[in-house]
C-alpha cells in the first residue's frame, strides 16, 4: 500500500491518507459501541427475565399449592405478550408438568424441571429455571425459553446504523480534506513547479510563490533565498566566463602573432646567417696568413656561434612549422617500415655509439610521416645522446587498449631527476649544457605533435636508472584506413 501510493502526487496522497484515517477511527469507535451495547443488552434482557419469571412463579404458589392446572395456565397466558418468550412451563415439586405456555407457531417445547439453564451470552434461546416456594419450601419449579432474536435484531440495526455512518462521514470528510488538502499541498506544488523550471530552463530568476506563513512558508524563502544566490553566482561566472574567453581569444591571437613572427623570423634569418658562416669562414681561409692565432680563433667562434644559431632557427622553424603549414596530406604510415627509415637517418650516431635498438611489432596508422618521423627520431636519438656508460639500449614497447595505442621508448641512459619531468617538454628547456649538443626543442616538438593526435606524452624516470618516454595515440585519430580524407588529427 504505502510502497504504491509513493509515486502518487502529494494531493491523491494526503486525500487517501485522511479518508483513511477518518474511516479507521470511525470504525474502531462503531465496532466498541457495537460490541459494548450489545452486552449491556444481552444482560440487562437476562435481569429482565429473570425478574419476570420470579413475578411469574410468585403468581402460580397458589395454583400448585390447590393443584390448579387452569389457573396455572391462566398466569402463564399472561406472559404471551411477550414477544419472544417461546416457551413457559410450571411444574409440581416432583416433577411432573402442571401447565404449560407454547408460543403458537413455533416448534418450541417445555424445558424439563432439572434442565440446566443455558445463558452464555449471544448464543442460542436464554432457558429460566425458578424454584416456587411456599413458606419456604419448595412446591414447584417454572421454567421459561426465550428466543434471544430481539438481540440479534438490535445488532443488525446497530450495524447498519454504523455502516451508513461510516460511509456517510468518509464522503463528508473526503469533502472536508479535498478543500483542507490545498493548504499543505499547494506549496508544495508551488516550490515543485518552481524547481523545475529551473531546472529545465535554467532561468534562476524564476521564484517560488509564498502561500503561507508555516513551515511550508519557511521552505518557500529558504529555496527563494538560494535561487537568488544561484542567481547572483551564475551573474558573476557568466561575466567572468566571456572576460575569460575574451582573453583566451587575444591570447590565442597573440600566440599565432608569435607563432608567425617567429617563423617568419627563423626563416629569414637563415640567409644572413648562412652569409656570416660562409663570409666568416672564407675571412679564415684567405686571410690565414695575415691573422694571428687570435684572430683565428676568434673567428672559429663566430663559425660556431653561427652553426649553432643555424641549429636553432632549424629546429623553431620545424616547430612553428607544425602549427603555420597543416596542409601536407596524411596518409598511411607502417610504422615498422618508418622505424626502420629513422634508425638509418641516425645510423651515425647509433654506430658511433654501438647503440641497439628493438622494437615491438608496430601498427600501421592513418597519420603523417612528416609527424612521426620527427617523433620517433627525437625520441631515439636523445636516448642515445643521454647515455650512461653502459652501451646505448632502446626499446620500443607497444601496448594496446580497446581506445588507443601506447608506445614506450626505454632507454638505459643517465635518467632525468623528478623535479624536471615536467619541465624538459617546454621549448629551449635543457637539462646540460653545451658538453652533450641539443637546442631543447626535440620533446617541445614530441609533444605538440602528440597533442594534435588527441594524445598524451610523459616521461617515467629515475636519475642513473634509465627513462621511459611514454606516448598514447588515440585510435580514433590515427587508425589505419581511417584519414585519406585528412580526418586523422588534423595538423
Ligand atoms: P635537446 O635534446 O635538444 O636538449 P630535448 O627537448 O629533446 O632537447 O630534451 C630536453 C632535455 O631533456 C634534454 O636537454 C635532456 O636534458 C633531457 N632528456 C631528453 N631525453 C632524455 C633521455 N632519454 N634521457 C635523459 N635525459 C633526457
Amino acid at each position: 500500500m504505502a510502497d504504491r501510493l509513493r509515486d502518487k502526487p502529494i494531493k491523491q496522497k494526503l486525500l487517501i491518507v485522511m479518508a483513511v484515517v477518518t474511516a479507521t477511527a470511525l470504525l474502531v469507535a462503531g465496532v466498541t459501541i457495537f460490541f459494548w451495547d450489545t452486552l449491556l443488552f444481552e444482560r440487562r434482557l437476562q435481569n429482565d427475565m429473570t425478574a419476570l419469571a420470579q413475578i411469574t412463579a410468585d403468581d402460580t404458589t397458589a395454583a400448585i399449592s390447590f393443584e390448579d392446572p387452569q389457573a396455572a395456565a391462566e398466569a402463564l397466558m399472561a406472559l404471551k405478550h411477550r414477544q419472544h418468550l417461546l416457551s413457559a412451563c410450571i411444574y409440581r415439586a416432583d416433577g411432573s408438568l402442571l401447565a404449560s405456555f407454547i408460543r403458537e407457531g413455533s416448534s418450541a417445547r417445555c424445558i424439563p424441571a432439572d434442565a440446566k439453564p443455558q445463558n452464555s451470552p449471544l448464543s442460542g434461546n436464554l432457558t429460566l429455571s425458578r424454584p416456587v416456594i411456599l413458606n419456604g419450601k419448595v412446591i414447584g419449579t417454572l421454567t421459561m425459553l426465550y428466543e434471544r432474536a430481539e438481540i440479534f435484531e438490535r445488532m443488525r440495526l446497530y450495524g447498519t446504523i454504523i455502516c451508513i455512518v461510516l460511509i456517510g462521514s468518509s464522503g463528508f470528510s473526503f469533502l472536508i480534506s479535498s478543500r483542507l488538502r490545498n493548504l499543505i499541498a499547494q506549496p508544495i506544488e508551488e516550490l515543485a513547479r518552481a524547481s523545475s523550471a529551473v531546472s529545465s530552463t535554467r532561468d534562476y530568476s524564476v521564484r517560488a510563490k509564498k502561500v503561507s506563513a508555516d513551515e511550508l512558508g519557511m521552505l518557500v524563502d529558504t529555496f527563494n533565498q538560494m535561487l537568488s544566490d544561484i542567481q547572483s553566482r551564475d551573474t558573476e561566472l557568466r561575466s567572468t566566463l566571456a572576460e575569460l574567453q575574451g582573453l583566451n581569444e587575444s591570447l590565442a591571437r597573440s600566440n599565432a602573432d608569435l607563432e608567425r613572427f617567429a617563423f617568419v623570423a627563423s626563416h629569414d634569418l637563415q640567409e644572413p646567417l648562412r652569409m656570416m658562416s660562409v663570409f666568416s669562414q672564407l675571412l679564415a681561409r684567405e686571410y690565414r696568413a695575415k691573422l694571428d692565432n687570435q684572430a683565428g680563433d676568434y673567428i672559429a667562434h663566430i663559425v660556431g656561434g653561427a652553426r649553432r644559431m643555424r641549429e636553432l632557427l632549424s629546429d623553431l622553424l620545424e616547430y612553428t612549422y607544425l602549427s603555420s603549414n597543416p596542409n601536407f596530406p596524411a596518409g598511411s604510415i607502417d610504422l615498422n617500415v618508418m622505424l626502420e627509415q629513422v634508425k638509418e637517418n641516425l645510423a651515425a650516431a647509433i654506430s658511433a655509439s654501438q647503440a641497439v635498438v628493438t622494437s615491438d611489432p608496430l601498427p600501421k596508422i592513418a597519420a603523417y610521416e612528416a609527424h612521426f618521423v620527427p617523433l620517433f627520431q627525437n625520441l631515439i636519438s636523445n636516448a642515445i645522446k643521454y647515455r650512461s656508460e653502459a652501451r646505448p639500449h632502446v626499446h620500443i614497447r607497444l601496448r594496446e587498449t580497446v581506445d588507443d595505442f601506447q608506445f614506450e621508448f626505454t632507454d638505459n641512459g643517465i635518467g632525468i631527476p623528478p623535479e624536471y619531468q615536467k619541465r624538459i617538454f617546454l621549448p629551449f628547456q635543457r637539462l646540460h649544457g653545451k658538453e652533450i649538443p641539443g637546442t631543447g626543442i626535440g620533446l617541445a616538438i614530441c609533444l605538440r605533435i602528440i597533442e594534435r593526435y588527441g594524445g598524451k606524452i610523459w616521461v617515467e624516470s629515475q636519475t642513473g636508472r634509465g627513462s621511459a618516454f611514454i606516448f598514447t595515440l588515440p585510435k580514433d585519430a590515427a587508425v589505419e584506413g581511417q584519414s585519406e580524407d585528412g580526418r586523422a588529427g588534423q595538423p
